[in-house]
């Protein structure tokens, strides 16, 4: 360490306290990165690796990216993962002593990132703070905290640990805080695989100053109160980003005292709630169809609402009435519209305020947005429906902040040369300023007229030159006629003329010099001022953000109801789903317009409804269909339907067979199992159960068995609401013996030499499964399919499908009967031998048929 350079100790004195970021390093007009930095980022960033001498023997590989343009290198290092510590000069290198003082002002991570270009303005950034509960002797539960310091949302909860990787996924935080505690106990791979950035709390060193922190510091002002004992892992994240930021901004509880669906992540993948499967893109999404919101704020709520279905009647009935309310108003559902392609990220705009992260563009968009508060109140004030009336006495037009910046700032923006950022009648002194720098020549023009009436002399000239600066010219012949004023100072003589300065002059010449400067300063202090002004504000903006968010997603899902011809759901809480014409929000899009088949549909309470019939004939979009629709009711919106009564349920859980996938067919099966094991332990009578061909990851008869006594213990044990698709028909007889059991199938029209899939929910079993048929429409060649009917009609003959004892849950002799590829090819076999005239065979050709037999096995 001695022999290093002094700036070099320097380095490393700061560096050894920001391991684990790129440290960026100021030195004049660049930043600096050295060593394993150096290496990294010289990569991350495509610039070039160079080295300084440094004391040692061997050069530091360093690298640098100019002060003026870090922000792209910056941005790319931390979309890459990187942190990046930022070390600025906190003296002033001129008047410093010995080496300018340098400390690490910010660090910028993936969770704590404010530009537009690095986060999504759709979704929410989320930082997690998870702490397990150390006891052993109760069920290991994890406090969590996840806050999103571009909205300034805080939220906190508390999971156990089966739901916790689901919630995990909804979640999808770009980093994590936790103690080491904890990692031990989190060796999913979920953690490893999807998150950028692990944070790992030093032991006891949960200071917390936050504790002593002004209350203000939470919009809600219980959470500072209850902060330190309700839930640690709030206090780890905030301490975190204090930590990194330097700062905290005001906080708002987003997870409010409403009773939100757990859906796991498995049913939302399956339902497509937000991102649709084959893409992982939002389009194909259900919150691609209901997502028609006009500002961020809304469309990161929305999000959040279909994530987070309602499950309390009285709130989801509370949102449906806003919904109706701006759904019968279409003028005022136009006129939002309209108005709210004016409003910009107010949340993100008024955190950057928070965390000094401000440019000048966004100042501009939110007087914009401010400017069309008074409208959008005005619109909702004019309403006839008290529900819209009351949300606009609750919008705040926030005009002391319009008005601040509409009499303190210029639009333009901070490309726009020449342009001021402070409005030159804001500040008298900045007048002043200006009316110098613009008006030197009228300003000298108006002595100079001044004098001519003081002196007399008609051809008196104020000039400039660069040596004497201003002076007042009078010729020699002028000089003999005219007595010169008390005041007029010699300063350079010529041969034709004098030249002089007065008082006025010379001040205004000092003016003048030093005018340029000033107004520059005065201009950055005004402007400093204006944001510490609006920093102080902050809060009011956010709650005007946060109402401006829920209008626009009553409005979307409003002009959704309209544009696609849904309806309001009615409620119950007698445990009855009945939907009249029913279509699936998503299938419908896809498909050319009126070719969706709607469906109806009646659950009872502890309905199981064993839905059978041919691949392809739409059991899985019809089962889905209830579901979304149960779930947008939940959700507050309309529904695909044209007339629907919905009982609250207390969780949605659907779960798909794993396919026959040979590559991973027995983990797959295990997932399977694993996903049913959690449904039986959390689904109650109140759930609704989607099993779309449950079983079917294994072979015909586990499979078959599995998913026998799966249906029977539902029906005992359970009774959810279910809706269970199955290719064995074997399972149809459970209807017999069990009253809360119905067969169902999906139509199909079959004339004998064409069948058509009516895509119609038909009460009774189906009798065949038609796979032929659609291995037939996949155009496989015809050898293969006549070949397929002959084995079938064989099969058929041989085998008695359905010819299960009901009574025995499923015991081996029925389940024998059922159909192998085995038997087919004993058939083969079979019939092979049947034609061997045995009185006509030599042992030889015996020999040869034999041989030909034991090929075939
Ligand atoms: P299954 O689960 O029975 O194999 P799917 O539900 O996957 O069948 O449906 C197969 C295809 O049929 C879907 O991709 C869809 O295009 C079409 N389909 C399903 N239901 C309907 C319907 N009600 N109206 C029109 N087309 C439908």
């Amino acid at each position: 360490m001695e022999k290093l350079t002094p700036m070099m100790q320097q380095y490393l004195d700061i560096k050894k306290n920001h391991n684990d970021a790129i440290l960026f390093f100021r030195l004049g007009d660049f930043y600096e990165m050295f060593f394993d930095d150096a290496i990294e980022a010289s990569q991350i960033l495509d610039i070039t690796l160079t080295g300084k001498s440094c004391g040692l023997k061997e050069r530091a590989p360093m690298c640098g990216v100019p002060f003026h343009s870090a922000e792209n290198y910056i941005n790319k290092l931390i979309a890459s993962g990187k942190k990046v510590a930022i070390c600025e000069q906190v003296e002033d290198p001129s008047t410093a002593k010995g080496i300018v003082k340098r400390e690490v002002v910010k660090i910028l991570t993936p969770g704590t990132v404010m530009d537009e270009r690095l986060v999504d303005k759709e979704k929410n950034n989320y930082i997690f703070g998870v702490l397990a509960s150390k006891r052993v002797d109760e069920l290991l539960t994890f406090h969590v905290a996840y806050v999103d310091i571009s909205t300034g949302e805080i939220n906190e909860n508390s999971i156990d640990i089966d739901n916790f990787a689901d919630f995990f996924l909804k979640i999808r935080p770009s980093e994590l805080v936790l103690d080491s505690h904890t990692k031990y106990i989190l060796t999913n791979d979920i953690y490893k695989n999807n998150i950028l950035i692990l944070n790992y709390i030093k032991e006891n060193n949960i200071i917390l100053n936050i504790r002593e922190f002004d209350e203000n510091l939470y919009m809600n002002k219980d959470i500072s109160k209850n902060i330190s004992s309700s839930n640690p892992s709030t206090l780890i994240v905030l301490d975190y980003i204090l930590d990194t930021q330097k700062t905290l901004s005001h906080f708002m509880e987003k997870s409010d005292k409403e009773e939100f669906m757990f859906l796991d992540n498995f049913t939302s993948k399956n339902l497509e709630l937000s991102e649709a499967n084959r893409t992982s893109q939002k389009k194909g999404s259900l919150l691609w169809i209901l997502d028609k919101t006009k500002t961020p704020m809304g469309g990161r709520l929305l999000k959040k609402w279909v994530d987070n279905p309602l499950v309390n009647k009285n709130s989801i009935e509370a949102r449906l009435h806003k919904v109706n309310s701006f759904y019968e108003e279409v003028d005022i559902l136009n006129s939002l519209t309209e108005s709210f392609k004016n409003i910009y990220d107010l949340e993100r705009i008024s955190n950057k305020l928070s965390y000094n992260n401000i440019k000048h563009m966004d100042i501009i968009k939110l007087k914009k947005s401010l400017k069309t508060l008074p409208e959008i109140k005005e619109i909702l004030l004019g309403s006839s429906k008290e529900a819209i009336k009351n949300i606009g006495k609750k919008l705040s037009t926030l005009d002391d902040i319009f008005d601040l910046l509409d009499n303190s700032l210029e639009e333009g923006d901070e490309f726009s040369k020449n342009k001021y950022l402070v409005k030159s009648t804001f500040n008298e002194n900045l007048m002043e300023l200006r009316k110098l720098i613009n008006h030197t020549s009228d300003i000298l023009k108006n002595i100079e007229i001044k004098e001519r009436e003081n002196t007399g002399i008609k051809n008196l000239k104020i000039g400039y030159n660069k040596v004497f600066g201003y002076f007042i010219e009078i010729t020699r012949g002028n000089l003999k006629n005219f007595q010169l004023p008390e005041g007029y100072i010699r300063k350079q003589t010529l041969t034709t003329s004098e030249r002089y300065i007065n008082e006025e002059l010379k001040s205004i010449e000092e003016k003048i010099i030093t005018a340029k400067d000033k107004e520059e300063k005065l201009e950055k202090e005004i402007y400093q001022s204006i944001l510490s002004q609006l920093n102080l504000k902050t809060k009011e903006i956010l709650f005007s953000a946060s109402i401006l968010g829920e209008i626009d997603c009553y409005c979307s899902l409003a002009k959704v109801a309209h544009d696609n011809n849904y309806t309001r759901p009615k409620l119950n809480e007698s445990g009855k789903i009945e939907i009249i014409n029913g279509r699936h929000p998503i299938v419908e899009k896809m498909i050319p317009q009126e070719h969706f088949i709607p469906n109806n549909t009646i659950i009872e309470k502890s309905d199981i409804q064993i839905i059978t019939g041919p691949n392809m004939a739409g059991k899985s979009t019809y089962m889905r269909q209830v579901a979304l629709i149960v779930l947008m009711a939940h959700i507050g919106s309309f529904v695909p339907a044209e007339k629907s009564d919905i009982c609250v349920v207390d969780r949605i859980f659907t779960r798909v067979g794993a396919s026959d996938d040979l590559s991973q067919g027995q983990s797959t099966f295990m997932v399977e199992m694993t996903e049913v094991s959690h449904i039986l332990k959390y689904a109650t009578s109140n759930s609704l159960l989607i099993l779309d061909e449950i079983g079917r990851g294994t072979s015909t008869y586990d499979g078959m068995s599995i998913a026998w006594s799966i249906i029977e213990y539902i029906s005992k044990e359970l009774s959810p609401k279910t809706l269970f698709s199955t290719h064995y028909h074997e399972l149809t007889v459970l209807e017999e013996d069990h009253k809360n059991i119905t067969n169902y199938s999906m139509a199909v029209d079959d004339t004998g030499s064409e069948i058509r899939f009516l895509r119609k929910i038909i009460k009774g079993k189906a009798d065949k499964s038609y796979g032929i048929h659609v291995a037939e429409l996949a155009d496989l060649p015809k050898d293969v399919i006549s070949n397929a009917n002959i084995l079938l009609s064989k099969l058929e003959n041989k085998y008695s499908i359905n010819s299960i004892d009901s009574k025995s849950t499923p015991a081996p002799s029925p389940i024998k009967e059922q159909i192998s590829f085995a038997d087919i090819y004993n058939i083969d076999i079979i019939e092979n031998l049947k034609k061997v005239d045995l009185n006509n065979t030599t042992p030889m050709e015996a020999l040869v048929i034999l041989n030909d037999l034991k090929k075939k096995l």
